[in-house]
């Protein structure tokens, strides 16, 4: 148990979204006394997400490290979902990735072969798949797709319900989580300071290198004339543009634009995003039409220029986890494990 004196360690942990609250869990279980300051969700990313799980769909040519962490963490994600004690937080298992046009499917064999030759652990989960297969594992799909890959293990995890029991987990195990912002770390009265702010740290810690990665996302309702949702993730490429739908109980997310915001502050949803959403994702699934647009959002991703996180100690009493950029729910389960090593050596 981390302690001094005889009295256990305090860890302050700044930002109660997924980042923050994974750790101060994590560090709960490794014998720190913790509290929790979060100014709330209206800047929230981890509310705003999907919840993709998605190590293989995200390995892109020249993300190798990204590739490795994103795998590493993949792996952690069942012990953290045994910890939380709620299976219902995974929404899927499995993801397909599927192509509309000729181009498409090349995209998607071009990501296959970085992912093959990348990692040989991994690229067992990933196998092309005919169009035929992908219909007969999801009807509901467009019979224009072309063919595309099957990636076994790479889950989607309903992310406002993931919150909901990471707040339960963590005040069982006795974290007191405040609802305050904090404005200066050298007025926070703790042995330790974890800053997991998100895209804010750079407000407390000046210097951090990000920028907010816009995206819009759409919720969508099943009604009782619809098809059913689908039970894998849907990861479309189409004429060039990427689509996601990810399986929620009531219907299905459908995600996400990527774009640098023009202003530090800008989350409002823009009309030619929402459109290319709705018409790409009802080009994979036609049935989605009688679906009730429930959600129309948008958030910022805390996002750095090399793609990697930032999960480092930055001196004696503050450890920094931010950056994550469009992944920060899949690596959530990893930077929650390298943080308690970082304590650790603080001590
Ligand atoms: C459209 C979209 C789709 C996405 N889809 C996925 C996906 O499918 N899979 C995936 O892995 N990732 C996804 N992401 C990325 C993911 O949402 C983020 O990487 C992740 O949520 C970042 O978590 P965080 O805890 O670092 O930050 P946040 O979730 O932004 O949390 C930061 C918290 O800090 C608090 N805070 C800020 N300043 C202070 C302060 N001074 N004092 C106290 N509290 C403070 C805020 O109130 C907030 O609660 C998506 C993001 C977007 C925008």
């Amino acid at each position: 148990m981390p302690a001094k004196g005889g009295i256990t360690l305090h860890l302050a942990v700044i930002g109660g979204g997924v980042i923050g609250l994974t750790c101060a869990l994590r560090a709960a279980d490794a014998g720190w006394r913790v509290t929790v300051f979060d100014a709330g969700s209206s800047r929230r990313a981890s509310d705003v997400a999907a919840g993709m799980l998605g190590s293989l769909g995200e390995g892109h040519p020249g993300e190798e490290r990204l590739l490795e962490l994103s795998s590493a963490s993949v792996r952690a994600w069942p012990a953290l979902i045994d910890r939380l004690g709620d299976p219902d937080v995974v929404v899927a298992r499995d993801s397909l990735f599927v192509a509309v046009t000729a181009a498409d499917a090349k995209y998607l064999q071009q990501l296959a072969r970085f992912v093959w030759s990348a990692d040989e652990a991994v690229a067992a989960s990933l196998t092309e798949v005919s169009a035929a297969q992908i219909r007969s594992a999801e009807s509901m799909l467009s019979g224009r797709l072309q063919g595309g890959f099957l990636a076994r293990g790479e889950m989607a995890v309903d992310n406002r319900r993931l919150i909901g029991a990471l707040r339960a987990a963590s005040d069982a195990a006795g974290v007191v989580i405040v609802g305050a912002e904090v404005r200066d770390l050298a007025q926070v009265d703790a042995d330790q300071i974890l800053l997991s702010a998100g895209l804010d740290s750079s407000a407390l810690w000046p210097g951090l290198p990000m920028y907010g990665a816009k995206g819009e996302i759409l919720r969508l309702r099943r009604t009782r004339w619809s098809v059913a949702a689908p039970s894998h993730v849907i990861r479309g490429r189409i004429d060039n543009r990427n689509v996601y739908l990810v399986p929620r109980v009531d219907g299905v997310v459908v995600g996400a634009t990527q774009y640098e915001a023009l202003e530090p502050d800008d989350r409002i949803p823009q009309v030619a995003g929402v459109l290319d959403l709705l018409a790409d994702a009802c080009e994979i699934m036609p049935g989605l039409r009688t679906y009730e647009l429930s959600e129309v959002g948008a958030g910022l991703r805390p996002a750095t220029a090399d793609g990697l996180p930032i999960i480092e100690r930055v001196d004696d009493r503050v450890v920094v986890a931010t950056g994550h950029g469009r992944n920060g729910i899949l690596l959530a389960a990893y930077t929650a494990e390298r943080v308690v090593e970082l304590l650790k050596s603080g001590q």
